[in-house]
């Protein structure tokens, strides 16, 4: 395993770095402390952060160039995160940069690719994923929103739900069923796009237990969607969904060690003022001993982070410990803030529900929002059962 820099990784780290001190306004820095995010910043509040990275050509980071993208390979993509992790730079909108921009380069069509992928590299045009249904997530291939065939296209009628920021999304790519009677229920699936404002669409907004809307569930009745929304062959949507974003495992905000790091410097630094007894909260050797044990934990993440990043320099593909990132990254979050619910006592578990508070009660309402790292993008059972497979090769 190599923890050591080439010569040009630590170039390409420098110039990263420079960017953010001379490029990136500063009222932007510093506002994400940890992989928790309340509902995000709004297109306006962001803008500054994609201009500059439209100046620098880094809009994004993982597209190859010849469709607008930086280029970026893996190690460079993950020391970019890093350096705006570290600089405690905001989520940008990139359900569109992250994941129909590189199914669009590599099963959309010419026009597809020629209509939206300009648009969502300039975040004019932003995204909602449509997979999950009441009755289908773990299962997914279970889905039922319908996608009657006819002679120009579409007629979808159906739900989606936990669609993350359909209300304020313009698009959304889902996957509907085009055969109702497959052999297979992987089979007889279509990969669409819709525009969200298309008549008959309704998105109702939910109040997640935090107080703010990350998601919604979206219904469709009778909604069209032309022939050319189609990304890949008909019925063939299964192939196109499974479509693994590689870069994604490295680069999720939950699998990222350093925005671990950060939650667990914030939380050592509040337990050095918060009063305890004749002391402080820091001066518990039981506490200490808890922090060590996320500390070793951070730090065994990150070496298996570099394992993985060595395998790919010397010209291997991710390796299946890749899967553990946003397993262990969940869980690690969640003990921290749990933790630092702890420190903070009586004031780590009350929150403002109105949101004009004082800024007090922010750990509470982490805590609830937490909860959902070990769901959303596939739940802790299910990645263990996908480990005990591929990587420990136990019977399925
Ligand atoms: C914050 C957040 C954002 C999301 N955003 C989106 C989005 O934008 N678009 C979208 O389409 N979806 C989104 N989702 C939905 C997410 O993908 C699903 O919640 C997830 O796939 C789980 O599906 P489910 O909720 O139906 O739970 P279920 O699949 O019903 O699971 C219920 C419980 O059963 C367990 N379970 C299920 N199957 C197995 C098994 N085989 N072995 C062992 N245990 C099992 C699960 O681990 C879980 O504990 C989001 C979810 C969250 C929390």
């Amino acid at each position: 395993m190599n923890i050591n820099e080439t010569p040009q990784q630590a170039a390409f780290r420098a110039e990263v770095r420079h960017w953010i001190e001379t490029s990136v306004p500063g009222r932007l820095k510093g506002l994400r402390q940890g992989i928790v995010q309340g509902p995000g910043l709004g297109r306006d509040a962001l803008e500054p952060m994609e201009a500059a990275l439209a100046e620098k050509g880094w809009q994004a980071p993982h597209w190859p160039e010849e469709h607008g993208g930086a280029g970026f390979d893996i190690p460079q993509l993950v020391i970019f995160h890093e350096e705006c992790a570290k600089a405690g730079l905001p989520d940008r909108h990139t359900t569109g940069l992250d994941m129909l921009g590189p199914i669009l380069i590599a099963y959309g069509t010419d026009a597809q690719r020629k209509r939206f992928l300009g648009p969502i590299l300039n975040s004019e045009m932003t995204w909602a994923q449509g997979y999950s249904e009441p009755d289908a997530g773990s299962d997914l291939a279970s889905l039922q929103l319908r996608a009657e065939v006819t002679g120009e296209g579409f007629v979808l009628n159906g739900q989606k739900i936990w669609t993350s920021k359909a209300h304020t999304a313009d698009w959304i790519f889902l996957l509907a069923r085009t055969n109702p009677k497959p052999e297979r229920k992987q089979e007889g699936i279509s990969f669409l796009l819709t525009d969200l404002k298309t008549p008959g669409i309704e998105v109702r907004p939910i109040v997640t237990m935090d107080g703010f809307t990350h998601f919604c569930e979206t219904f469709f009745n009778d909604v069209k969607v032309p022939r050319e929304n189609l990304v890949g062959e008909l019925h063939q949507g299964w192939s196109v969904a499974k479509a693994l974003l590689g870069h994604e495992r490295f680069t999720h905000p939950t699998a990222n060690p350093l925005l671990i790091r950060k939650a667990l410097d914030n939380l050592k630094s509040r337990a050095r003022v918060t009063p305890e007894g004749n002391g402080v909260v820091w001066d518990n050797s039981g506490l200490r001993r808890r922090v060590a044990a996320l500390e070793i934990d951070i730090e065994s993440m990150l070496h298996t982070r570099y394992r993985a990043l060595t395998r790919i320099e010397k010209g291997g593909a991710p390796g299946p410990e890749t899967q553990l990132f946003k397993l262990f990254g969940a869980e690690l979050m969640q003990r921290i803030v749990e933790l630092q619910q702890e420190v903070e006592g009586p004031e780590g578990i009350v929150w403002d529900h109105t949101g004009q508070g004082d800024g007090h009660g922010e750990t509470a309402r982490h805590a609830t929002n937490i909860r959902a790292a070990s769901l959303r993008g596939g739940t802790t059972e299910v990645q263990r059962n996908v480990i005990a497979k591929r990587v420990l090769g136990l019977p399925g």
